[in-house]
C-alpha cells in the first residue's frame, strides 16, 4: 500500500517510521522495515498499527543508513506480522504495493530450485525471483531487470541489497512510484508525500520503468530498457 526507500546519511529506522506516517492515510494492516546493517538485510516488522511497529524498534533497534519501508493492505495472505513487508532472503529485501498475478507458477519454479518461503503472500516471489538471478552470477542491476520482465500483475516495488550500501532499485506498472532527489540522499516512494519529510524535489515514474539509485546519481531505465530523463518537479514547503 505505502513504499519508502531511503539511501541515507543519518540512522534510517526513525525516518522510514516517519515516511510511513505520512501515509498512513492511505490505510494499511501492518507495517515493517528493513535496514543494512554492516551490509547484511536486518528486519523489523508489526501487525497492526504503526505504534506495534515503533515498539518493536524500541525494543529492537534496527542500526543503518539505508533501507525500505512499507504499510499493507493485504491482497494474497492473512495481516500477520509473517505476511508483513518487507519480504526477505539473505541477499536482498523487497517491499511491494500490488498484485502479482502469476506467483503460483513462480512459487512452484523456486522451491523446486531449492527456495524455501517464508509467507502467504505474492510479494515473496519477487524476493526470491531477484536471489535466483543474482545466485546465477547478474548483478543487483540485471538481477532486478531480470525478475520484473517475469512478473505479471500491477507493482509498485523497492529492493534493498546485501553488501549493497550505494544501491536502491525501484520499479513501476500500474502501481504508482516516485523518486526523491536529496543533498547526497536519494529516495523512493509511493508518492511525493512519502518522501516529503526529506526532499522536495521529485520525478515520477512512467509505466513499465525500473529506476537504479545511488545517492550521487538515478539511472532510470524505460519500459524498453532504455535510459530516459523524467522530469525533476520542485514542491512548495516540504519538511
Ligand atoms: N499483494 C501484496 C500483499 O498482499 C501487497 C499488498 C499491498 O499493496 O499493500 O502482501
Amino acid at each position: 500500500c505505502g513504499i519508502i526507500g531511503i539511501l541515507g546519511s543519518t540512522p534510517v529506522a526513525p525516518r522510514l517510521v516517519e515516511a510511513l506516517k505520512r501515509l498512513e492515510y492511505r490505510g494499511y494492516d501492518s507495517a515493517g522495515v528493513a535496514a543494512l546493517e554492516n551490509g547484511a538485510i536486518g528486519r523489523r516488522r508489526a501487525a497492526g498499527k504503526l505504534a506495534n511497529l515503533e515498539t518493536e524498534l524500541a525494543a529492537s533497534p534496527l542500526p543503518g543508513v539505508s533501507g525500505i519501508g512499507h504499510t499493507r493492505w493485504a491482497t494474497h495472505g492473512a495481516p500477520t506480522t509473517g505476511n508483513a513487508h518487507p519480504h526477505a532472503t539473505d541477499k536482498v529485501a523487497i517491499v511491494h504495493n500490488g498484485i502479482i498475478e502469476n506467483f503460483r507458477p513462480l512459487r512452484e519454479e523456486l522451491i523446486k530450485a531449492g527456495h524455501s518461503f517464508a509467507s502467504e503472500t505474492d510479494s515473496e516471489v519477487i524476493a526470491h525471483l531477484i536471489t535466483e538471478y543474482l545466485n546465477k552470477g547478474q548483478s543487483p542491476e540485471q538481477a532486478a531487470i531480470a525478475a520484473v520482465r517475469r512478473l505479471e500483475g500491477a507493482f509498485g516495488i523497492a529492493v534493498l541489497f546485501a553488501g549493497q550500501d550505494d544501491i536502491l532499485i525501484g520499479a513501476r506498472k500500474g502501481s504508482p512510484l516516485a523518486v526523491g532527489i536529496g543533498d547526497g540522499e536519494m529516495y523512493l516512494g509511493s508518492d511525493a508525500i512519502a518522501v516529503s519529510p526529506f526532499t522536495t524535489r521529485v520525478m515520477f515514474l512512467e509505466e513499465g520503468d525500473i529506476a537504479v539509485l545511488s545517492r550521487a546519481k538515478v539511472k532510470v531505465l524505460d519500459a524498453n530498457g532504455m535510459v530516459a530523463e523524467r522530469q525533476v518537479h520542485t514542491f512548495a514547503g516540504g519538511a
